[in-house]
């Protein structure tokens, strides 16, 4: 029986936007450097692959090991190492809501959750960014919101569902978790016996979301 929801947020809950590649070239233009969205854009999904793989602990281990975990990403996107002061403004920019766009489906998956009256807790391989961002996008309400640098580890390792789990007083298999990631939210799915419903860069699949909360008692 499902209790409560979980919920990824990139590309669960938000993309990008326009781009990462996009984002990337404004900032280190307005450096003075002479960067080009698209190679950018071309270049981030091999470098965050990666850096990700390298890492001791995908996406930092605390907050300021993120912080080094995505200037490293972003370096390799660019190929050389760029200035202290573009890697600050490229981490802080994507805290702010206008780097990032919600997906359809979003804002109406969360009301219907809501109105299931079933509590909700974010599960992210995020860092501290993650808590002025959800607040700006007006993204919620949530009992919790648990990120891997919070917990010191990354998903696919359950630590942050079952934080979240715990926050919201619920076991992992009364648990439905929204996530786009095979290998980070099905895995842990899997792991905790957990149910996953997939979602995709069309949104979550509100269909699909709408008859499960409808087995809920
Ligand atoms: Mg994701």
């Amino acid at each position: 029986m499902i209790r409560a929801v979980t919920l990824d947020v990139a590309g669960t809950l938000i993309v990008p936007f326009p781009s990462v590649g996009a984002v990337y070239a404004e900032v280190a233009n307005a450096f003075g450097f002479d960067a080009d969205a698209a190679q950018l854009e071309k270049e981030f999904p091999a470098a965050f692959a990666q850096v990700r793989s390298q890492w001791a602990m995908p996406y930092g281990i605390n907050d300021e090991d993120a912080r080094r975990f995505w200037f490293s990403v972003i370096d390799v996107t660019f190929g050389q190492p760029l200035p202290y002061e573009i890697g600050c403004e490229l981490y802080d920019t994507f805290s702010t809501a206008r780097r990032w766009r919600v997906l359809p489906q979003v804002r109406a998956a969360l009301t219907a959750i809501t109105a299931a009256k079933l509590p909700m807790a974010v599960v992210s391989n995020f860092d501290a960014r993650l808590f002025p961002l959800l607040d700006e996008l007006q993204l919620g309400p949530f009992v919790s919101i648990i990120t891997s640098a919070s917990v010191g580890r990354a998903k696919p390792d359950p630590a942050a569902l079952l934080a979240a789990c715990e926050a919201m007083d619920v076991a992992p298999t009364n648990v439905l978790h929204l996530g786009d990631s095979t290998r980070e939210d099905g895995e842990m799915c899997a792991a905790t016996g957990t149910l996953w419903l997939r979602c995709t860069a069309e949104g979550i699949p509100l269909a699909e979301l709408t008859a499960i909360l409808r087995a809920t008692p």
